[in-house]
């Protein structure tokens, strides 16, 4: 008999866990507070705190330090993110709200890491289309390092609209609404939770896939201000500023515009935008890459956007916890600013979790 799941979450990780868990042949409902829904009907004050709308989406290539080793793991689940958005785009490629292209990354002062970034190692680590950028290719002379590759956004609403989409069609069920605990699921009743009309049913496991998790004490939001602007680009581009400060592009597609950002502010709880923040990201953009302002020579401002990345310390949290007397919690939460291009490889850890827990759980 097929066994009975939850995933609490509808943001790229609560979806992407969901659809894995289903290949996976398993029954799986989701539960949660948000649901995905057109870019244009998320509300900016009530649903700040799902944060899959707010997100860019862009992958950047980071890679793992070649002396300490950190980043590793998501440097994993980065590369199984892009294969499994490879493979969609080619399958679902009108639809997916997936767009393949060039991304660019300036540096002004590259750390070691990017500096052991030569094509050799670039090959070893498969960031496919690398290729350092000659000097005379930087904006200007502060910028001393950098390179492209062949990466992928996304329009988050539109993927994330997608996901849920192929969820409900492959029989997934949705119930939209808020829990206080990961743990409150094994006691509702299974009508409640759209599984066959029969209170004996049991829930096997939960996914704690709900950005911040419950009361980690771990976790902190880290606020983002990006600017959506009507502008199209032909490339994801990044720029790393000596001081500490970025900015960067993510062109949307599916009729989403481009978003222009370019701070990370930890512990922010601000909601609204602040028009110098805006001005200065839209300067800095415009001078590292000018081909965005097209043949009009200026940006079209079509909104702000603030968001909280469920940031945590140490990194996501991606573990199972059996609580006595219930089941499998599986935690899947804490992406930070990386949801989107860790998502596949997360799903896959929650997928690996969820399928040793049972097969001990039966022996
Ligand atoms: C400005 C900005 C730019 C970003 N750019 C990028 C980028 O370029 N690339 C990238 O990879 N990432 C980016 N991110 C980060 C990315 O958006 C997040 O990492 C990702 O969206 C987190 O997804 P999630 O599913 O973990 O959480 P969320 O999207 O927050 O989803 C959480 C889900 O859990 C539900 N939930 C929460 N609590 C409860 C409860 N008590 N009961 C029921 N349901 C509950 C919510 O309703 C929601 O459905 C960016 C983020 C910001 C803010």
């Amino acid at each position: 008999m097929s066994k009975h799941l939850v995933v609490v979450g509808a943001g790229v990780i609560g979806l992407s866990s969901a659809l894995l868990l289903q290949e996976e042949g398993y029954s799986v409902t989701i539960i949660a507070r948000d649901l995905p829904a057109p870019f244009e009907t998320i509300d900016p004050q009530e649903q700040i705190n799902y944060t899959s709308p707010w997100g860019g989406a862009h992958n950047r290539w980071i890679p793992p330090n070649p002396t300490t080793g950190e980043n590793t793991r998501e440097y994993a689940l980065s590369q199984a993110t892009y294969a499994r958005m490879s493979a969609l785009n080619k399958s679902d490629h009108a639809t997916s709200g997936i767009t393949f292209m060039k991304g660019i990354e300036y540096l002004e002062a590259p750390p070691p890491d990017y500096i052991s970034l030569t094509a050799d190692r670039a090959s070893e680590l498969n960031i496919p289309g690398f290729r350092l950028l000659e000097p005379s290719e930087f904006p200007d002379d502060r910028v001393k390092w950098g390179c492209e590759y062949d990466t992928w956004c996304v329009n988050p609403m539109v993927y994330c609209c997608f996901l849920l989409r192929r969820f409900a069609i492959r029989g997934g069920r949705i119930r939209k609404r808020s829990i206080r605990a990961p743990v409150e699921v094994f006691s509702l009743p299974a009508s409640e939770l759209g599984f066959p009309d029969n209170d004996s049913t049991k829930i096997d496991a939960v996914v704690n896939a709900t950005g911040i998790g419950f009361g980690d004490p771990d976790v902190f939001v880290t606020r983002g201000q990006m600017c959506l602007v009507a502008n199209a680009c032909d490339a994801t581009v990044t720029r790393q500023n000596a001081d500490g400060g970025w900015c960067y592009c993510v062109p949307r597609g599916f009729d989403g515009g481009t978003v222009i950002g370019g701070n990370r502010e930890p512990d922010n709880w601000a909601t609204t935008a602040s028009a110098e923040v805006r001005e200065a990201i839209l300067r800095g953009f415009a001078a590292t890459y000018p081909s965005i302002l097209g043949a009009g020579g200026e940006l079209n401002v079509i909104a702000d956007i603030v968001g909280r990345r469920p940031t945590r310390k140490g990194g996501p949290r991606l573990e199972g916890e059996v609580v006595k007397g219930a089941g499998l919690v599986f935690h899947a939460y804490g992406l930070g600013g990386r949801g989107y291009e860790l998502s596949w490889g997360t799903a896959q850890e929650v997928v690996k979790g969820v399928r040793q827990y049972l097969a001990e759980r039966v022996v």
